[in-house]
């Protein structure tokens, strides 16, 4: 029997492998390993021409249809197959969808996004798709901006821990777990900070600016093992970051030493020819993209053309496509796809994709993303209910059934709750042009009807229009041939529709409107210039706050939206971000009392799209506290979410009040349950350093503990902080400790009336 080829030897090192393979390869096929290209329109030309080595966004039959092309080929070199898998198995008809990432944010909890992480990476590879692109780290700064719902929020310390938590959980027991998926970090870096919320404008940000707040939720994963870096489609100082030496090469494979794979966002490399203009043609952007240390070329096919002349040229070495390649090779060898390309399994997606076990999962996560923004007492509806064994609420005895109005534009869309990247989104709209199967998404009506009392009315009136759409007067496609998104007109308020929504509120016990935003509102190119509730929903709020029932305001909207009086003034206000397959199930149970809102906001509301940015930790030496004409206070601050019972923090105590600066800063705090009903609190810690050599936060989060209460309760918690991270970044753009006075900050919110203090000081 012949001996394989060195490259299919499974029991040489992968070095070996990678040098055998890359040396019978010829310059075409080299490119194409960095080539990653859409299904789209096709996989034949894209293997059989361009040899491309990863291809995104396709279909199931076209996934089978590219991997038997790969097998006819020369070297057989087995595709990467990728997926914006971000809150599920986002295009895969009946996958599971999660609560988008913001609404995952909203539990403060790494373990349980860990487990979100993990079920969809089950789900995903065994569809023969082996690396999503997820998670988003991005910080929210500007509200406006379409992909708010994309990011963890507004801290780095938060997205820092559910970043990880996420890698943590797609990644699995390591590559070669055959269901581990490669996890992406996106969008490096500094992609949020954009101009008026204008997505991927020029990002004015300072290197110093960078390492203080962008860099590092990034830097703790690159330092984890997360093995992919997007490059996002944003500039900084004048340098697309596709071709910014200085982050990519610099900072995260020198300074982190990370050595994982570095992919463009779609099309970075062309625009650097049509639309920030910086290279004259696709051969210069090519070779820029190449020698930057890029990997992997999503969706430029001129790349494949560009990188062969520039070589022929001699503007590019072959040995700097040999470096990239390489890479892309052994990160191949490593996920094992030689051995066992991980094709797609149907017997396996029969038993895991939308499994009830993920069902489950789903429910329990969108229970804990719901946050509690206001409440007078009307919630729990009539004090709360208990859940009997099939789920549904059960009355007491002699109990007369009520009837509960459902009112909004939002009590029963599925698209709304299943939020971007997700069915019919837009991203792939023809694989799923009617989204997931209906019946997979429980929306808010489905869920009063599965939960309320037996023999409760559950009426229901739409109340408003949000929305329709016309044509983008500037024309059907952008400059490279992408459709551009349609642009929103605003619904006029409809008399009829109002009537009949306040007939319904009338004539019920409970009044429940669920208003927010549409998916036509959200997304890339997508940002809005306004916060405020769209279309005939504000008149809808005031029509129904007149009839002067306690009124019950449910959010599902994908970002944090500008509340007019009628709903700021409600009995209840309810976010629910959106809240996935389930969020309609949970919500009811949350309004009937069958578990307790836990949910805490992972970012700040505004009062007005003109106090942007809203976030918590701004710099200190503003001049003043307040416009002329508002205040800057955010109408909900970071960190804020009320329980169905009240919690009292005292007795804040550092017990370590001089420390070295390896020392742990050690504390306590005492927490009583003083209402009813059990609480899970977020015990929240900042950190405020007194003075410092330059400008920095009034404060900073630092870490958190969630706490359970019961009734009644009383506890101490112990608090715990590494002195070592008690830092700012100085002038020079080092991030120290700077030894001094420093201010713990104890409480449920950011919010500097919410929170106990104590000081202690770090020794020089
Ligand atoms: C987005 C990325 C996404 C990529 C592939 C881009 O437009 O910015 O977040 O992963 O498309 O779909």
């Amino acid at each position: 029997m012949n001996s394989p080829l060195p490259y299919l030897d499974p029991a040489l090192p992968v070095s070996e492998r990678v040098a055998d393979l890359i040396g019978r390869m010829t310059l075409p096929e080299k490119v194409g390993q960095m080539l990653q290209l859409s299904g789209m329109d096709g996989v034949d030309h894209l293997v059989r021409e361009l040899h491309v080595g990863s291809i995104l966004h396709t279909s199931p039959e076209r996934i089978d249809e590219a991997n038997a092309l790969v097998s006819q080929t020369r070297l057989g070199i087995p595709l990467l197959v990728a997926e914006d898998c971000i809150h599920g198995h986002s295009f895969w008809k009946g996958a599971t969808i999660y609560p988008t990432q913001l609404g995952m944010a909203a539990t403060w909890d790494p373990e349980l996004v860990e487990r979100v992480a993990r079920a969809t990476a089950v789900e995903v590879a065994a569809t023969g798709i082996h690396w999503t692109f997820s998670p988003v780290l991005c910080i929210t700064r500007d509200l406006r901006w379409g992909r708010v719902s994309e990011t963890f929020g507004e801290d780095p310390f938060l997205i820092g821990e559910l970043a990880s938590a996420m890698v943590r959980g797609y990644q699995g027991e390591g590559l070669t777990d055959p269901t581990a998926i490669l996890a992406t970090a996106k969008h490096f870096a500094g992609y949020s900070e954009t101009q008026g919320g204008r997505d991927a404008s020029e990002a004015d940000l300072s290197r110093r600016k960078l390492r203080s707040w962008f860099l590092p939720p990034f830097e703790r994963v690159a330092r984890e093992g997360c093995r992919s870096f997007m490059l996002g489609y944003q500039s900084i100082d004048g340098v697309p970051i596709t071709v910014n030496d200085w982050l990519l090469n610099d900072v995260l494979r020198g300074e982190w030493g990370y050595t994982g794979t570095l992919v463009t966002d779609w099309d970075n490399v062309g625009r650097m020819v049509w639309e920030q203009l910086v290279c004259a043609d696709y051969t210069e952007a090519a070779a820029k993209a190449v020698r930057a240390g890029n990997d992997v070329v999503m969706t430029t096919p001129q790349f494949f053309e560009g990188a062969l002349q520039a070589v022929a040229e001699g503007t590019l070495d072959e040995a700097e496509i040999d470096a990239a390649v390489r890479r892309v090779l052994t990160l191949k060898f490593e996920l094992g796809l030689f051995e066992n390309p991980r094709h797609p399994d149907p017997e396996r997606q029969a038993a895991v994709v939308g499994s009830a076990a993920h069902a489950e999962l789903n429910l329990e996560v969108a229970r804990r993303s719901l946050v509690l923004l206001r409440n007078d007492g009307t919630l729990p509806l009539d004090g709360g209910y208990t859940a009997g064994a099939d789920g549904r609420a059960v009355a007491g005895d002699g109990a007369a059934p009520r009837t509960v109005a459902l009112i909004g534009p939002s009590i029963d869309d599925p698209h709304t709750q299943l939020g971007d990247w997700a069915g019919a989104s837009g991203q792939t709209d023809w694989l799923l042009p009617d989204g997931h199967p209906r019946e997979m998404t429980e929306t808010v009506l489905d869920g009063f009807r599965a939960v309320a009392p037996e023999g409760w009315t559950v009426t229901h009136a739409k109340g408003a229009e949000i929305l329709t759409v016309g044509p983008d007067p500037e024309g059907e496609f952008f400059p490279d041939g992408q459709p551009r998104p349609d642009v929103v007109i605003p619904a006029e308020p409809d008399e009829a529709l109002i009537a009949e929504a306040v007939a319904a509120a009338e004539a019920a016990d409970h009044v429940v409107a669920v208003v927010g935003d549409r998916i036509e509102l959200v997304g890339e190119s997508r940002s809005t210039a306004t916060l405020e509730l769209v279309g005939a929903q504000v008149a809808l709020l005031d029509a129904l706050a007149a009839t002067g029932k306690p009124l019950v305001v449910v959010l599902l909207s994908s970002k944090p939206l500008v509340l007019p009086p009628s709903a700021l003034n409600a009995a209840a206000v309810v976010y629910a971000f959106n809240p996935g397959m389930r969020g309609g199930r949970a919500l009811a149970e949350l309004l009937l009392g069958l578990i307790e809102p836990t949910g805490r906001l992972p970012l700040s509301f505004a009062r007005h799209a003109g106090q942007q940015p809203t976030y918590y930790n701004q710099v200190r030496g503003q001049h003043g506290t307040r416009y002329a004409d508002l205040t800057q206070s955010p109408a909900f601050a970071f960190g804020e979410g009320l329980s169905y019972t009240t919690v009292e923090y005292r007795d804040l105590e550092v017990l370590t009040p001089v420390l070295e600066a390896d020392d742990t800063v050690r504390a306590r705090v005492t927490l009583a349950n003083t209402g009813e009903r059990p609480a899970l609190e977020t015990v929240q810690i900042y950190v405020s350093d007194t003075v410092t050599s330059v400008t920095w936060a009034a404060k900073e989060l630092k870490g958190y503990r969630q706490v359970r209460l019961a009734p009644g309760q009383t506890t101490t918690v112990a608090l715990e902080l590494a002195a070592a991270d008690c830092t700012l970044v100085d002038a020079a753009g080092n991030r120290v400790v700077e030894p001094g006075a420093f201010e713990l900050l104890v409480g449920p919110s950011s919010r500097d009336e919410a929170l106990l203090r104590a000081g202690f000081a770090i020794k020089g």
